[in-house]
């Protein structure tokens, strides 16, 4: 098969990636492959994985491959794992909010007492915050009351966000 020198097709097959950053994935070196296909490459990715991907999808403007497919996982876990306007007891997830020193995501919620609490959401799931800590004082003070319905209420960051410039006027 013979290409000529100005042909876009050889151009792109003959770029050297090796080293060149594409999303999480970091190009190493070409791999051995048939003749008349597109290169590949062995790409290390940022999550410790390898990956092998054809040049061209590497470069390409559109649907480029960025990483190794942990991207991807993580973009559906977070998606799934979206707890932002769920309640969990008196608390009211109003956005995520970083990460803890173990890398668990945290959450930023808002307690009907008016509170602001930060938790994990494992702590949310499994049921172990379920409020700023006024339940556990309510509970130490008054027991008969721990029947009573809570119904929390409508708070979005919007709302919260001038609640404490409010607070801070
Ligand atoms: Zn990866
Ligand atoms: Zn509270």
């Amino acid at each position: 098969m013979s290409f000529r020198k100005s042909s876009p097709h050889i151009r792109k097959i003959r770029r050297n990636l090796s080293g060149r950053r594409f999303g999480r994935l970091t190009a190493l070196a070409p791999l051995p492959s048939p003749k008349g296909t597109n290169t590949r490459w062995l790409c290390s990715c940022e999550c410790g994985n390898f990956a092998v991907v054809v040049g061209s999808e590497l470069t390409r403007l559109k649907r480029r491959v960025n990483s190794c497919g942990c991207l991807n996982l993580e973009l559906l876990r977070n998606r799934l794992d979206d707890l932002t306007g769920r309640s969990f007891g008196r608390l009211t997830v109003l956005a995520r909010c970083g990460q803890n020193r173990h890398g668990h995501t945290q959450w930023l919620c808002d307690c009907t007492c008016g509170n602001i609490e930060v938790a994990t959401g494992a702590n949310l799931k499994i049921g172990n915050t379920q409020s700023c800590g006024c339940y556990h004082s309510e509970i130490a003070a008054q027991t008969q009351q721990l029947k009573r319905v809570v119904t929390p209420p409508e708070m979005t960051i919007t709302n919260l966000l001038s609640r404490l410039n409010n607070l801070y006027q």
